[in-house]
């Protein structure tokens, strides 16, 4: 009898953890590889996952490959910051990662990202922070480096206590805007991923800082892009934010989305895939129009 409720238990627990539409992978500055995140997205219990890497679609095909294998839906998605606002980033899914175009300009935000590595060392070193080059190339396994690199490199030379400090610190202030590399507008990244067939979604409201009047205005000129869904449940979002991102989803005819930004442990460290911080996404069930 106790065997039986426990098995229902678990069976309905299975059900109810459907999608995560915002993960990362090793192709940007995630930890796991494609492989090894849609293997631990089938062991969570995930049937769907969208690779969403910055600026890059290059870790999907792998991705897609294993999830064939193991029976995960894995849907092609990507992420990508614009010069709009610092936090404002669009998720494009069910993108074609073959787009001429998309790959384009993800292949010109390499190209600045790799001339950024120089700037933010010498940034660092003005503070007194030395940091050697090799040293975060090593923690990047030599691909592309991201600012969680260089804040666990800071961690491991004993500058700073965590990677949440070295942000707080040195990597995320108003100084180290004015070596940011360049971005594409919001208006620019949503046309990109339209052409490309994907779904535009505005991830993480909850972290633009906007007042629900501002964000009700942004959406309005955001939709007007061509801006098609809005994320709603988010890992660090708060009952009152989601509930604030429902209605508002609702006024503009947005597809609402979940996602949990999983990079992996060290790096964010609370936040667990497919089921966000402390388990606040795990009784998110939504059903996909694609
Ligand atoms: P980059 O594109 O190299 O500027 O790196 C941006 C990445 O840094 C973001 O995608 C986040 O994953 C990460 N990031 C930003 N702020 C923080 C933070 N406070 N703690 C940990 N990671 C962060
Ligand atoms: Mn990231
Ligand atoms: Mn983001
Ligand atoms: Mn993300």
């Amino acid at each position: 009898m106790l065997y039986t409720f426990i098995s229902i238990q678990f069976l309905l627990m299975r059900c109810l953890k459907l999608l995560d539409l915002h993960t990362h992978t090793t192709a940007s500055d995630g930890l796991y590889t494609p492989t090894e995140l849609v293997l631990m997205a089938k062991e969570v219990g995930l049937t769907t996952i969208a690779i969403t890497d910055h600026d890059t679609t290059d870790g999907v095909e792998e991705a897609v490959k294993c999830g064939e294998k193991c029976g995960v839906r894995v849907i092609s998605g990507v992420e990508i910051s614009v010069s709009d606002n610092k936090e404002m980033h669009i998720i494009g899914l069910n993108v074609d990662i073959k787009n001429e175009a998309l790959k384009k300009v993800c292949d010109e935000i390499k190209g600045d990202r790799s001339a950024r590595r120089q700037r933010i060392v010498d940034f660092l070193a003005e503070k007194g922070v030395d940091i050697l080059l090799t040293d975060v190339a090593k923690l990047a396994g030599d691909k592309l480096i991201w600012r969680p690199h260089f804040a666990m490199a800071m961690v491991n030379a004993g500058y700073v206590k965590s990677v949440d400090e070295a942000f707080r610190l040195y990597l995320d202030t108003p100084e180290f805007q004015k070596i940011e590399r360049q971005k594409p507008t919001a208006e620019e990244a949503i046309k990109l991923i339209n052409d490309a067939a994907g779904v535009c979604v505005l991830a993480h409201p909850g972290r633009l800082s906007f007042s629900p009047a501002e964000l009700d205005n942004w959406l309005e000129k955001l939709k007007g892009f061509g801006l098609k869904g809005l994320e709603c449940y988010y890992s660090t979002h708060t009952k009152e934010q989601t509930r604030l991102f429902l209605e508002l989803a609702k006024k503009h005819e947005l597809l609402v989305t979940v996602g949990t930004d999983f990079h992996g442990d060290k790096i964010k460290e609370k936040i667990k895939l497919g089921t966000g911080i402390d388990n606040n996404l795990k009784e998110v069930k939504l059903a996909l129009p694609f």
